[in-house]
C-alpha cells in the first residue's frame, strides 16, 4: 500500500483538473462568485437556496438489479419523493433533477448542471450490490475522497462503468480507464475545498437512516466517483440499500420503504440546512 501511495501522489501533484478534463476548468469557481452575488444582494449569506437531486443511471443504463427491481427506477422514485419533500416544507428552496423520467444523463453533465446552476447541494441517489453475497445489507453514504478498502474502490468502479456506453467518453474523460484503479483513486484530490461540508451532511444522512428509517448504517465513506468530482458544492452518493439482498430489494421496492428513505434523507437536509443557516 506505501508503494502505492507514493506513486500516487506525485501523479495528483502533477495531474491539473483541465488535464483530466476541459470542461472543468472552463467551470466557474461557484464559491467567490455566489458570495459576491449574495453579499451584494441578499443578506443570510449562507442560505441554502439551490440543491440538485441526481436519480442515478437512467434509460439505457439500468444501473444494477435485484429479482424484480432495476436501480434507475427505485433511484427516480426516490429522488422524485425527496424532491416533493424540499419543495413542500421549502417553496423558496429551487429543486433541479438531473433527469426527471427515464432518461440517461451522461455523467460529467450531471455535475454540469449543479455548477451551471450554482446548486448549494449536489445529492445523488443509488442503489448497491454485493456480487459475492445476498446477505450483505445497509446503507452508505459517500463523498469524494481516497477509498480505504478495496469494496469501496468496487462500488465507485461499478457506479463509473457507465462512462464507457457514453458517446465520445474518450475525449470527455480524456481517456479515464473506469475499470483502472489507478485513474479512479486520482479523482479523489478533487472538491477537497467541500469535503468537511460533505462528510458533515452525509454522516447526518447516516445517523437519518439508522434513527429514522431503521436502516443497518455502514457508515460513511469515500472513493473516486465521477459523478461527485464534476460538482463545485458539497456533493455525496447515497447507496439506499443492496439490491442483491432480496429483503432489502422488497424494502426498496416498497412505497412504505421509499418513503422512509426519502423522508430519512429529507430530515437530514433539513439540518444540514438549519445548521449552515445558523452560522452568519
Ligand atoms: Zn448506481
Amino acid at each position: 500500500m506505501t508503494t502505492v501511495v507514493l506513486f500516487i501522489i506525485p501523479l495528483l501533484a502533477l495531474t491539473r483538473p483541465d488535464a483530466l478534463s476541459p470542461e472543468l476548468a472552463q467551470d466557474p469557481v461557484r464559491q467567490s462568485s455566489v458570495q459576491e452575488t449574495e453579499t451584494a444582494s441578499d443578506d443570510t449569506p449562507n442560505q441554502l437556496r439551490t440543491v440538485v437531486l441526481d436519480a442515478g443511471h437512467g434509460g439505457k443504463d439500468p444501473g444494477t438489479h435485484g429479482r424484480y427491481a432495476k436501480e434507475k427506477a427505485i433511484n427516480l422514485a426516490l429522488i422524485l419523493q425527496l424532491g416533493r419533500k424540499i419543495k413542500n416544507k421549502h417553496p423558496n428552496v429551487r429543486v433541479i433533477y438531473t433527469r426527471s423520467s427515464d432518461q440517461f444523463v451522461d455523467l460529467y453533465e450531471r455535475g454540469a448542471i449543479a455548477n451551471r446552476n450554482r446548486a448549494d447541494l449536489f445529492i445523488s441517489i443509488h442503489c448497491n450490490a454485493s456480487p459475492s453475497s445476498s446477505q450483505v445489507n445497509g446503507t452508505e453514504t459517500y463523498t469524494l475522497g481516497l477509498h480505504k478498502t478495496q469494496r469501496n474502490l468496487d462500488v465507485a468502479r461499478r457506479e463509473n462503468a457507465v462512462i464507457l456506453q457514453e458517446k465520445n467518453y474518450q475525449q470527455t474523460y480524456k481517456g479515464f480507464d473506469p475499470n483502472s484503479p489507478l485513474a479512479t483513486i486520482m479523482l479523489a484530490n478533487y472538491q477537497h475545498a467541500f469535503m468537511g461540508s460533505s462528510i458533515n451532511f452525509a454522516e447526518k444522512i447516516e445517523r437519518s437512516f439508522r434513527h429514522n428509517a431503521e436502516r443497518k448504517s455502514n457508515g460513511v465513506k469515500q472513493a473516486g466517483f465521477i459523478v461527485l468530482w464534476k460538482a463545485t458544492m458539497p456533493s455525496v452518493l447515497i447507496e439506499t440499500g443492496y439490491l442483491t439482498n432480496p429483503t432489502e430489494e422488497d424494502f426498496l421496492r416498497s412505497d412504505e420503504g421509499q418513503d422512509e428513505i426519502s423522508t430519512a434523507i429529507y430530515k437530514a437536509f433539513l439540518q444540514y440546512k438549519q445548521e449552515i443557516e445558523a452560522n452568519e
